[in-house]
Parts: C-alpha cells; structure tokens; sequence
C-alpha cells in the first residue's frame, strides 16, 4: 500500500524516462533554488520497479542529459555498453558501415534498462520525489477556476495543508494494485507522461494526431554458454518486403531482436504468436543466419503497437505533456529515451516558471513540440525513403513519399 499524502504541489503521471528525468529536474531545481518552499513531487508508476521495459538503443548525445541530471557518474558506473556502430541492409542487398567514430561525444549506448530505470528513480528519490509504484492513475477531475494558481508561492501562514487541497487545480483517481476503490489525491500541476497513450490528456479529451501505426515484437533472451562473443556489437539493421528487423546485444550477455511491420501485414507476429517470429527472423538474408547462430535461453517475447503522433496542444491550465505522451516517433529514430530525458529537463524549467509565477506564464513548450515532431516527420520519410526495393509492396508503399 502506498502512503500518500491528500495534496502534491506536483503529481508526475508515469515513471518512464520522461516522468523520472522530470521529477529529478523539478526536485533539484528546489534544493538549489532560494526560496524556502518545498515543493512536493509524487511519480504514479503502473509498473512494479524492475519489469523489462522495452528501448535500449540511445546516441551519443545522452551523456550531455544525463549530466544535466546529475546522474552521469553512476550512469558511467553502471554496466551499460558502448555501440561501434550500425551495420545495415537497408537500401540495397548488401551491408552498409556506420560507425560513431567521427562523433566527438563518442559511440551510442547499449543499456541495460533495469538499471539504467533503477539509477534514474534512485536519484528522483534522492532528491525528495516520492515514487508511487503499482499505483495506475485512473482518472481526473478538473477543479474550478477560481483555484488556478500554484500553491508553493502563498506566504506560510495560509500554506497549510486544507489551503493547498483547495487551490488544487486537479483531482487524480489512482489505483495502487488490485485495490478496488480508488485513492484520491490533488494535485497544483500535473505532467503526463504515461507513454504514448497520453492518458492525462485523453481525461482532458485532448487526443492526438496519428500519422502512422506500427506493429512489433520483440524478443529479448540471453546467449547461452558457448555462444558468448560470436556476433559482433553493431547494431544490426535490415529492411524486408514487409517491414524492417533489428538485432544488437545487450549488456549481461543478452540479446534483443525485433520485427516491425503492420498488424495486417503479418498476422503471426501478432501477440501470441511467437514461433511466427523466429520464422519470420529466421528467413531475412542478413540478420537471420546470424541470429540462427546465436543458442538463446530464456526468451520472452513483448508485442504492441506503435504510434507516431503529436498531441495537439502539450500544455494547458496547470498542466503539460512530456515524452512520447506529448509526441511518439517510430523506433527506427532511436530517439525516444533522449527524447524523455530532454523533455524531463524542459519540464523541470515550466515548473519553476509556474512556482515562481503562476499559470499566467506563456511558454513555448508546445511550438517546440510541433517543431520537433515536423523534424521527425522529414528524418523518418527520408529514412524509408532510401529504401525502393519493395515500392509496391503494402508497408513501403504506405511510407514512401
Ligand atoms: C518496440 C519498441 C522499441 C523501442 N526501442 C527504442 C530504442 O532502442 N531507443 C529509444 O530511445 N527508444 C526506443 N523506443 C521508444 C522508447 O521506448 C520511448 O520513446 C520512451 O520509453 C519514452 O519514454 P516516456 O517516459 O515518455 O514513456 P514510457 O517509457 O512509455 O513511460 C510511460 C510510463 O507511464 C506508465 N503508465 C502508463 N499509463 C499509466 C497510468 N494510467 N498510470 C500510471 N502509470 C502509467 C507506464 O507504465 C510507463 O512506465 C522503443 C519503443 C518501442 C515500442
């Protein structure tokens, strides 16, 4: 059972990279700021801590963020691997080299994301956010607007508790576990960030624009005894017929494999259906002999859809969106985890903005977010757009500009 208080000054929805980078940045912009407030932080995580989470690929660039975090150290500390490189077949029949060493930030990241996930709510609870695990928000309730401002900048006589609950903007149903009656707790700002299901701003029937739905799955497993060190480090990435496939190793000796395509496309690699998938693997000409090479032990398979949208506005009365809740991106991009990270940060510059001066600040946020994902937009078309091998097939022909 969680121990949560009635009233937070913020109430962080999703402790994904996006919600964990944000309460770190909120947290530690009040212990370095002057003012005596203490602003309250709580992250509601559906998940229990540790469960495999999927994402691992990151660029160079998220040790820059990840410094910003104040977390660079133990991240350097952790087991995470460097990547040399993308070896792929996209474009043409035979593999192309990519590697990162022209990069002055370095090579790309392999993480391990358990403890990559576990550094970061480490540190959001180092700092004084309190992290609500297995605790699902279920829904809200906007509060009138005569309560609209926020409550950490009121003088300390009137900031007491009861005053706080009052001039809450909203009310949040949470759920911790298989509890059936839900917890309420207020909140003066909420961020979502719960994935690309924006589930806040549904509450708020704000809904996002989808330009495009994905299907994958994924298998993660570990190399069994004798198969350690015989495939090489570089991400491997190949295009097919009917969508593309991607393999690279992990830290511990594991091994992530995944197909992405359309749910229509290839019905047996829809949930369930994973010996569909090793055959559907098996068969492509460059990853598929060398993932038939690997001995795995201990696979487990994950399915689900993907979207690529934007909401439409990622910020309102007391609120904002963050992560692939503001804006989601096909994984081709590799762009998601630093795309949380830096929206944690952003998000942790509005709080302050909000702390210091109320709701009537403007901020830019959202024309970022539009700029951003028409950046996305152009980088993805051109991305399959090196590929016309297939132009009648249905997945390229649908992406293809
Ligand atoms: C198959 C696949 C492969 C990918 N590979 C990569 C990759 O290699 N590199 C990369 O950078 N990105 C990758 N991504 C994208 C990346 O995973 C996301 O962009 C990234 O995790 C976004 O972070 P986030 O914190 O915004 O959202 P999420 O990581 O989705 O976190 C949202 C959190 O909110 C929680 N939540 C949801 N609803 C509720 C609720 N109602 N109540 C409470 N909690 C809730 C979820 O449990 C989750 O923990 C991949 C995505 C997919 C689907």
């Amino acid at each position: 059972m969680n121990d949560l208080k009635p009233h937070y000054d913020v109430v962080i929805l999703g402790g994904g990279p996006a919600g964990l980078a944000a309460a770190i940045a909120i947290r530690t912009a009040n212990i370095n700021s002057h003012t005596n407030t203490n602003t309250s932080v709580l992250v509601v995580e559906r998940q229990a801590p540790g469960q495999e989470r999927l994402g691992e690929n990151c660029p160079p660039e998220i040790v820059l963020l990840l410094k910003q975090l104040g977390v660079a150290k133990e991240f350097h500390q952790d087991n995470h691997e460097t990547c040399p490189g993308y070896a792929s077949v996209w474009g043409r029949p035979t593999p192309g080299y990519n590697d990162f060493i022209v990069n002055p930030l370095g090579p790309s990241w392999r993480l391990n994301r358990t403890a990559f996930d576990q550094m970061l709510a480490n540190k959001a609870e180092s700092t004084g956010a309190q992290i609500a695990w297995s605790t699902r928000f279920i829904g809200s309730e906007p509060r009138s607007n005569s309560s609209t401002t926020n409550s950490s900048n009121n003088n300390s006589s009137n900031n007491n508790a009861a005053n706080e609950h009052e001039k809450a903007a909203h009310t949040l149903l949470l759920k911790f576990g298989s509890q059936t009656h839900p917890q309420v707790v207020t909140a003066g700002f909420v961020i979502d960030a719960t994935g690309s299901k924006a589930r806040f701003a549904r509450t708020l029937n704000i809904h996002k624009t989808i330009d495009d739905q994905l299907f994958a799955t994924v298998r993660f497993a570990k190399l069994a005894e004798g198969s350690q060190g015989t495939s090489s480090k570089q991400i491997q990435l190949e295009a097919t017929q009917d969508g593309w496939c991607y393999q690279t190793l992990l830290p511990e000796e594991k091994v992530v494999s995944m197909f992405v395509s359309e749910r229509e496309i290839i019905p047996q690699l829809r949930e369930g259906c994973h010996q569909g998938f090793d055959q559907a693997l098996s068969s492509t000409t460059f990853i598929g002999p060398k993932a038939d090479k690997l001995k795995l032990t201990d696979a487990t398979y994950h399915s689900c859809a993907i979207y690529s949208g934007v909401l439409p506005t990622v910020e309102g009365h007391n609120w904002m969106a963050i992560g692939d809740a503001a804006m989601s991106f096909d994984p081709i991009s590799a762009q998601g985890i630093y795309k949380g990270l830096s929206h944690g940060l952003m998000a942790g510059t509005k709080v302050k903005s909000w702390l210091e001066n109320g709701d009537e600040t403007t901020s830019k946020f959202s024309e970022q977010i539009q700029a951003q994902y028409k950046v996305y937009q152009k980088n993805r078309s051109h991305m399959y757009g090196l590929e016309q091998r297939w132009k009648d097939s249905d997945f390229w022909r649908r992406r293809i500009s």
